[in-house]
């Protein structure tokens, strides 16, 4: 059973049944809520139910896991980041070091929680109008994580919780995101660049090196080797001769690298033997892991990274819905 504890003036709610059984508990019985259950995708599930709810007393609760299970969730790669989806860890419930948070929060649910709502407000406006009340109450900005299990290499978590699918989330919360810039209600500032799919706007590639003929990528590198004095330049398996270097060309033996020769570069011959091409430079084609589909890197779609924070006219706009 969930079970309310009280420490210092706070009434303490740990969540243990409502993560196992997926339900939301009534806000009003306490004035936070602490993960007391030990499993990541279950207390993820559980977070991203809050944070989707549209009633601004549960998404804006504030919401603690436990440092001590913090060990047993990071071995789930693929949950990393849950703390990303609520207030982040306490320890010891030390809950004097969070007072502030909770006065505030609690300060801005009093101002705003019984009039909203007059306002019908569409999907859109909606997440954005409960993603500033969160980042505003946590006096936080908007920044994108690297993550191994977002579709582009970066993912702002709790944007990217209102949506079910992963292509979803990267793609509306990207669109929602560039909404709120060019209507001014958000700032953004350069965070890194990425290359992605052009098919799927996947960020996990596979550079591959090609054959110019075939188009083959089993190919095997072989350094060049440039004889100085007859200035002859061959493959260094052309010179290779019981463990020595000999000149194909003039004969001579080569010693010393840098005084009778040096390597200008590497020369590529395609393994695909019914092709055993030998070329300079090969081409680059890169695979996608996600959806298999080819391209050159210059049909790669760029896309750059931001964080954003609210502007001056956001700040209005989204306060003074009430
Ligand atoms: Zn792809
Ligand atoms: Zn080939
Ligand atoms: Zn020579």
């Amino acid at each position: 059973m969930d079970k309310i504890v009280q420490i210092y003036d706070k009434r303490v709610l740990l969540l243990d049944n409502s993560i196992e059984e997926e339900t939301l508990p009534d806000p009003d019985l306490s004035d936070v809520w602490v993960v007391n259950h030990h499993s990541p995708s279950k207390v993820k599930v559980f977070l991203k139910k809050i944070i989707r709810s549209e009633n601004l007393k549960v998404y804006l609760k504030p919401v603690f896991l436990q440092r001590e299970f913090k060990k047993g969730y990071e071995y789930f790669r693929e949950n990393l980041y849950i703390e990303e989806l609520c207030d982040g860890y306490i320890e010891n419930m030390q809950m004097q070091e969070k007072v502030q948070l909770l006065d505030r929060v609690n300060y801005f649910v009093q101002k705003y929680a019984e009039n909203r709502g007059h306002k019908q407000l569409s999907g859109d406006e909606a997440i954005l109008q409960s993603s500033f009340d969160y980042y505003y109450t946590r006096q936080k900005s908007i920044i994108p994580l690297k993550s191994r299990n977002s579709l582009s290499g970066y993912t702002h978590p709790r944007i990217e919780a209102h949506f079910f699918s992963i292509e979803n989330a990267d793609k509306y919360s990207r669109v929602l995101l560039k909404g709120a810039f060019s209507e001014n209600l958000l700032d953004r500032e350069f965070i890194d660049t990425l290359h992605l799919c052009h098919h799927c706007g996947g960020g996990f590639l596979n550079y591959r090196e090609i054959c110019p003929k075939c188009k083959s990528h089993n190919l095997k590198m072989i350094p060049l080797i440039h004889h100085f004095r007859c200035a002859y330049i061959g493959p260094k398996t052309d010179f290779l001769y019981k463990d020595q270097l000999i000149c194909p060309k003039c004969s001579s033996l080569l010693l010393n690298p840098g005084v009778d020769y040096d390597s200008p570069g590497s020369t590529f011959i395609c393994k695909n033997t019914s092709c055993n091409n030998q070329f300079q430079r090969p081409p680059i084609l890169v695979s996608c892991v996600d959806c298999e589909t080819d391209q050159s890197p210059h049909e790669l779609v760029v896309r750059k990274v931001y964080k954003y924070s609210f502007t001056e006219k956001g700040l209005q706009h989204f306060l003074s819905l009430d």
